[in-house]
């Protein structure tokens, strides 16, 4: 057996943890900026939370409330330049993946003047400044990941980089602020923690440790399911959605995530698809795909799910996202050959061709006409 583990994140997990754990907020230095959306910042509680510890401590900080969903490299670029002219100590991250994502690039940009497309040489002079992150979404697991997905205009798709050193250093993981979201954004969210667990555990890459934490993280999101179909989603299974979230994280920051994520990019990209909904959409196929390759592992995941096959397992996916999209050829096209310059296309079970993603492509989307 040989794996290696690593996650630079300290968590603290559980209602109130933030409130609880506050003198961690004063170990970073003096000033700060909160990288943040338009609205979950606030929506959340997360905000007034944070104000009010840094003003007890006396830590000056802005807020950069303009990060978008998805965000582009122009986005981060105008949040970096902001945190670099401001000399700020550290950054505080609140939000989706979208804020989170955006508070490592703009943790690197503060600490060097660079071009954001080289963010993606992934080797920098100086470290980033240190990223605290609280989730307001259940599904990204940003908060205990080290990369950060932005949006490449030049390229039409999305791409990630990170490295060891843009783990954030605290996460605070508090079911409290996710329950301001609304019904599509739980359900997207939750799948996108489902997506990475599924694909870390039948990734070329998982190991040992990163399917121990698959399994349970698949287990605990079947127990959510019915809950998520009915809208029944009370502040335990919101926690448990949480922890699935985390675990997940935890688990691609060793595996990567596979076809399911690259595919899934274009969906946003050029359709404004929900990144967690995009993913889902797929996952039908994909585990028909793989079948061969990861048979055993796949009848693990059915066997979490309390399913017998992979259609019944497709149908409870269906019923918390509506499949509302026709692709024509030329789209189907355009998208694999995309998937197919993702790095993470390499980790999938099965070796990938091209032809192979117009096959799961089309069978989950084309248009009749
Ligand atoms: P998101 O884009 O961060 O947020 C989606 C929407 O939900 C936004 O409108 C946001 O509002 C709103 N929202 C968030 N929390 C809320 C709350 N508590 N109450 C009310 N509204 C709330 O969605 P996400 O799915 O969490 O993140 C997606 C991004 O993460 C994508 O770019 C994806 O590629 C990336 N991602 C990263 C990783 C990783 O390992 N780093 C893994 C998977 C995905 P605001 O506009 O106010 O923010
Ligand atoms: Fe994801």
């Amino acid at each position: 057996m040989q794996f290696g583990f690593q996650i630079g994140t300290k968590v603290l997990f559980g209602k109130g943890c933030l409130i609880t754990n506050k003198a961690l907020l004063n170990k970073f230095g003096k000033k700060a900026l909160v990288v943040t959306g338009k609205g979950s910042a606030k929506a959340s509680g997360a905000l007034d939370d944070v104000e009010e510890i840094l003003k007890e401590y006396k830590i000056e900080y802005s807020i950069y409330d303009k990060v978008e969903n998805n965000p582009s490299l122009e986005n981060v670029a105008e949040g970096g330049k902001i945190a670099r002219e401001l000399n700020v100590d550290f950054i505080i991250g609140i939000g989706g993946g979208s804020p989170l994502d955006a508070s490592k690039a703009v943790a690197i940009l503060a600490a060097n003047d660079i071009e954001p497309l080289e963010l993606y040489k992934n080797v920098f002079d100086n470290k980033p400044l240190p990223i605290i992150a609280i989730p307001t979404t259940a599904g990204t697991g940003s908060e205990v990941t080290p990369y950060s997905i932005l949006t490449r205009n030049d390229m039409k798709t999305k791409m990630s980089f990170g490295n060891e050193d843009t783990f954030p250093k605290v996460a605070f993981i508090d079911a409290a602020y996710t329950e301001s979201m609304s019904y599509e954004t739980t359900v997207n969210t939750a799948v996108d923690a489902l997506s990475h667990a599924m694909e870390g555990f039948l990734s070329r890459r998982s190991t040992p440790v990163s399917d121990a934490l698959a399994i349970e993280a698949i287990k605990i999101f079947g127990e959510c399911a019915e809950a998520l179909i009915d809208n029944n989603i009370d502040f335990s299974v919101r926690e448990k959605l949480l922890y699935v979230s985390m675990l997940g994280g935890m688990v691609i920051s060793h595996t990567g995530t596979t076809i399911i994520h690259g595919l899934g990019y274009s969906l946003t990209y050029f359709k404004d698809i929900p990144h967690g909904k995009a993913n889902g959409l797929f996952m039908r196929e994909y585990l028909k795909y793989n079948y061969n390759a990861v048979n055993e592992k796949i009848n693990k995941v059915l066997e979490l799910f309390k399913v017998s096959t992979i259609d019944e397992f497709g149908d409870i996916i269906d019923k918390m996202l509506k499949n509302d999209i026709n692709l024509s050829s030329e789209e189907i096209q355009l998208y694999a050959s995309l998937t197919m310059k993702q790095r993470s296309t390499s980790y999938n079970a099965r070796e990938v061709a091209e032809g192979d993603l117009i096959d799961i492509l089309e069978k989950t989307f084309l248009s009749p006409n």
